[in-house]
């Protein structure tokens, strides 16, 4: 029999992501699957017939490796719009394999060996495992139930020389907060003084509710000048499938990212990069979804109503959180396992998001669902 060799792990403490596992799980059970964060519902047909259309017509060769122009001046148009800033299309806008590969890129591009990198936990997993393979060293600043809020004296405590990189997310997957003006500004002071960058992964920046808005690090001209800023049109087009998204950063940073992307992945999807360029002209495309997404939370809250799950309705994002500690004193990890075997509804358990599991008794359901999905879950869980 061949022997094979094992490799030695180059991350030891990874094991499959929650998504894949809830996911799962919820597929074994036949639960309704509000666990991994996609819409259950249509692209936009004119969407897909520009996308059909562009492959018909032959654009199904490699695009140019930072990204069709066409596309890039769309992305530099509508930055320039919403955030008042200007990103030149040529050098600052790179087009991504979604905003997961532009994460990827940005922390290689950054981290050399020793480097910390501050992340704000509960955290995203795609930011820590870069970190990791690059010899730095993550340092986390807990934001805590229920409101979230970065503490920013204990990220004054935790930044220091060898902080290389601030990796932000807002609005914030998994907890639906939105930060403020101000906090912007608390974190624009600490990158002035220590001049530490920041990945401001902004993925859900056209899905924020209740009239506040998005304050992209692209607003804050010392902060941007720091930054390098993630975006994914997968969120934004519920095409999550396509992974497709983009980053814009300051030119000199821009430069040493390409130097990464075109040796990860050289360049992206052409024919999508066509459609979205012509999409992205119209801007009720974007500035309808953060509507569309509100209606489906509020319908979501109200077809909760009299359960016993405790709900601090979401700022922004796809995910709402419920509380069930009226209902359980189990795990996150074990009531979201009981609730989709025996329940039939499956979630998602912030306390995976932390470094070490924190105990809120807090799970995350995505509702970017038909509302006929919302109600049938809403029915499960109003049995418990
Ligand atoms: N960042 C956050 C906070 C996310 O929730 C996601 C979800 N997919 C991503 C990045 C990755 O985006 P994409 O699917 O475009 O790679
Ligand atoms: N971003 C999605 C979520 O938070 C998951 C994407 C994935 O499966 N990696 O649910």
């Amino acid at each position: 029999m061949t022997q094979h060799s094992v490799p030695s792990s180059k991350l030891p403490q990874t094991g499959t992501s929650i998504f894949t596992v809830m996911s799962q799980m919820a597929a074994e059970c036949g639960a309704i699957n509000l666990s991994q964060g996609f819409p259950d519902f249509p692209v936009d047909p004119a969407l897909i017939d520009l996308a059909a259309k562009y492959m018909k017509e032959g654009h199904n060769q490699y695009a140019p490796m930072a990204g069709l122009s066409a596309l890039r001046e769309a992305i530099a148009e509508k930055t320039r719009r919403l955030h008042g800033r200007t990103y030149n299309p040529e050098t600052e806008v790179t087009v991504t394999a979604g905003a997961t590969q532009a994460i990827f890129t940005a922390i290689t591009t950054l981290v050399k060996e020793e480097d910390e990198v501050l992340i704000f936990s509960p955290a995203y997993d795609c930011y820590a495992p870069p970190v990791l393979l690059c010899g730095g060293k993550p340092v986390f600043a807990e934001l805590r139930a229920p409101d979230f809020c970065p503490d920013w004296d204990e990220v004054k405590r935790r930044v220091n020389r060898k902080t290389k990189l601030i990796i932000i997310n807002t609005p914030h997957n998994p907890s639906g907060t939105v930060w403020t003006e101000d906090d912007m500004r608390e974190l624009e002071k600490i990158v002035v003084s220590t001049g530490a960058f920041v990945l401001s992964d902004e993925v859900y920046e056209h899905i924020v509710f209740d009239g506040a808005e998005h304050h992209s690090a692209a607003r804050f001209e010392a902060l941007a000048a720091h930054s390098v800023i993630t975006a994914s049109f997968g969120k934004t087009f519920h095409a999550t499938g396509w992974k497709m998204g983009y980053a814009i950063a300051p030119e000199a940073l821009m430069r040493e990212f390409r130097k990464v992307h075109q040796y990860l992945v050289f360049c992206v999807n052409h024919p999508l990069q066509r459609a979205l360029a012509d999409y992205l002209a119209d801007e009720k495309n974007y500035l309808n979804v953060s509507p569309m997404y509100e209606a489906r939370r509020d319908y979501f809250i109200k077809a909760l109503e009299g359960s016993r799950f405790k709900v601090v309705p979401a700022q922004g994002t796809y995910f709402q959180l419920l509380n069930y500690s009226e209902i359980s004193k189990k795990s996150e990890v074990k009531f979201a396992e009981e609730l989709t075997r025996k329940h039939g509804v499956a979630s998602i358990p912030v306390s995976v998001f932390y470094p070490q599991p924190q105990e809120q008794r807090i799970l995350r359901f995505c509702f970017a669902k038909h509302p006929d999905t919302l109600a049938s879950a809403a029915e499960k869980l109003k049995a418990l």
